[in-house]
């Protein structure tokens, strides 16, 4: 058998395949082309969020039965067009829990301590100890939207590391075990808007989560309250959010993920003084990658004995 390796993926994943004595080839991040060339007698294709797996790119592959996507979204692969021919998708939605539900938590601290803004200051040769007081997250409400894998994470991490009351909204609402594990409550989206000192954003981007969090949503929010995105940018309406913060609706935000991306330079979020940003950096640690490839491997050896 023979696997495409499309993308980087950690050497401990690689040395799993070859253990199983599939042959492995490498090329990393293949144009459109290449991939058609190359995937024509590949039995599984392995990816992250690039390259693009395309209809057209599917239609050359003469043997493959499987592509794996090490790590969450699945937009860069037509799973359509990979269905239809009896190829199988999957992917490793748990590798990157815990990093993403990190980040959110270290957003959180740069904000409300103003981290970011010290250190920029610091460059500048200016000590702004007075201006860059900040709050603790102790005892504050954090108020999680989509209460599912990070979500949760998060909820534990705050309720039980620092001692947040924790408030959620979800479509579908936790059992009451997990619930009083995480010690968090079920409220709808104005009340956890009208009452979070911190509210953070965890649901996937769909037609009924896109702009979720817009004008209406920001002015219901506390005059102090910070906001936190790490799930995609196409959750926050960066207008809103941009006049939110301006204006002083809200008192900051901080953000991994954009509407655009990369985030164009001099974009109106990079001149606000109150806002952190990180280059959607959620998943990006060694251990999520680790874990990603890892686990991706095993999947696809599963599927294979399966298949046999
Ligand atoms: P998940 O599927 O485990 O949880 C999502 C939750 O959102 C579910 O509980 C679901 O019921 C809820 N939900 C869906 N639609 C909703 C709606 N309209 N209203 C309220 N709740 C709704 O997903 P996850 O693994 O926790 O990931 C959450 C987000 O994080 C996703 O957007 C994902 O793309 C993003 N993410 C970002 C990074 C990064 O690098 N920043 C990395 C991984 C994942």
């Amino acid at each position: 058998m023979k696997a495409l390796i499309a993308a980087p993926i950690h050497r401990d994943a690689i040395k799993l395949l070859e253990d199983a004595g599939i042959q492995v080839v490498y090329k990393e991040y293949p144009s459109e082309k290449e991939l058609s060339e190359l995937i024509v007698d590949a039995d599984i294709l392995f990816v992250r969020s690039k390259p693009l797996v395309t209809a057209e790119v599917i239609s050359k592959a003469e043997k493959l039965k499987i592509i794996a996507r090490a790590g969450v979204g699945l937009d860069n692969i037509d799973v359509k067009a990979a269905e239809a021919r009896g190829i199988k998708v999957i992917n490793t939605p748990e590798a990157t829990t815990r990093s993403v539900a990190e980040l959110t938590i270290g957003l959180m601290l740069s904000v409300a301590r103003k981290i970011a803004y010290s250190d920029r200051k610091m460059r500048e040769g200016k000590w702004v100890k007075k201006e860059a007081e900040g709050i603790e997250l102790k005892g504050k409400t954090l108020g999680i939207i989509g209460f599912g894998r990070i979500g949760r994470e998060v909820a534990a991490i705050a309720s039980k590391g620092f001692g947040m009351r924790v408030l959620y909204y979800d479509v579908y609402r936790a059992s009451p075990e997990i619930e009083r594990e995480l010690g968090a409550t079920f409220v709808d989206l104005e009340t956890l808007a009208r009452e979070s000192d911190f509210v953070s954003v965890h649901v996937p981007l769909t037609p009924e989560t896109r702009w979720l969090v817009g004008e209406g949503l920001l002015r219901l929010m506390k005059k102090n309250a910070i906001l936190i995105n790490t799930s995609r940018g196409g959750v926050v309406d960066t207008k809103a959010l941009i006049k939110a913060l301006q204006e002083g609706w809200i008192a900051g935000a901080g953000l991994d993920v954009y509407e655009e991306e990369p985030l164009p330079p001099n974009h109106p979020l990079t001149k606000l003084d109150n806002v952190v940003l990180t280059p959607h950096i959620g998943a990006s640690t060694e251990e999520a990658q680790e874990r990603a490839g890892v686990d991706a491997v095993r999947k696809v050896l599963e599927l294979i004995k399966e298949l046999k």
